[in-house]
């Protein structure tokens, strides 16, 4: 009898710790670094009036550590106001705390203010190209704009992380059309494009069959 109780008691605890799968979201317990590019000294593109392009980063990289946390994991961010970071100093702290991915935020910048498309930068192949390709595909499916495509980029700080990595250039700040909805003070565009690195990152942990590079192109 004794015995049974104890079994019983087991059952009951092991019910209760029993969670099905599909409530479980794909980000529980995992720790996303996220890197916004430049800051301090280096504004990044000035290409728009009124907007650095290292606040904007900044701005996209806040909303997406907030979505991440909202669905139960953890966001951290390598830059988390508006000062200068070298390269080194954000891959050494990257894996200085540790993390399961590394997203780099950036957004493009050129002198011709028509251009304007989304691409992923990945630097090691396949650690960082598999992981890129995901998050990327989300950009271009999401934010309405021309697919650049996915490129080999040798960023230091992608380059040097220990985890799986990647480097966004989301949208050209440059572009006319972009500065505007990036300036319209409604954070909007900021949202939208924190919202589609999210569903990448959920994309990438749902589906384990994404390591294998036989199954994605
Ligand atoms: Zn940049």
């Amino acid at each position: 009898m004794k015995k049974f109780t104890f079994i019983l008691i087991i059952l009951v605890f092991s019910l209760l710790a029993f969670k099905p799968a599909s409530t479980q979201s794909a980000l529980d317990g995992k720790k996303v670094l996220i890197d916004a590019g430049h800051g301090g000294s280096d504004p990044g593109s000035t290409e728009c009036s009124g907007l650095y392009e290292s606040d904007a980063n900044l701005d996209i990289a806040q909303r997406l550590k907030a979505l991440i946390e909202a669905d139960g994991g953890e966001g951290f961010l390598i830059r988390d106001g508006d000062y200068y970071m070298t390269n080194a100093d954000r891959y050494n702290l990257a894996n200085q705390v540790g993390g399961d991915v590394l997203v780099s935020i950036h957004l493009n910048g050129w002198y011709d203010h028509d251009m304007n498309y989304t691409q992923g930068l990945y630097a090691k192949y396949p650690k960082d190209y598999l992981f890129t390709s995901v998050v990327h595909e989300s950009l271009a499916d999401e934010l309405g704009i021309d697919d650049g495509g996915v490129r080999q980029f040798a960023s230091g700080v992608v380059l040097k992380s220990d985890m799986p990595a990647t480097l966004q250039e989301a949208v050209f700040i440059s572009s006319t059309e972009e500065c505007a909805k990036l300036t319209d003070d409604s954070g909007d565009r900021q949202q939208e494009i924190a919202t589609a690195l999210y569903h990448g990152l959920v994309e990438w942990f749902n589906d384990p069959q994404a390591f294998n590079p036989g199954k994605r192109k």
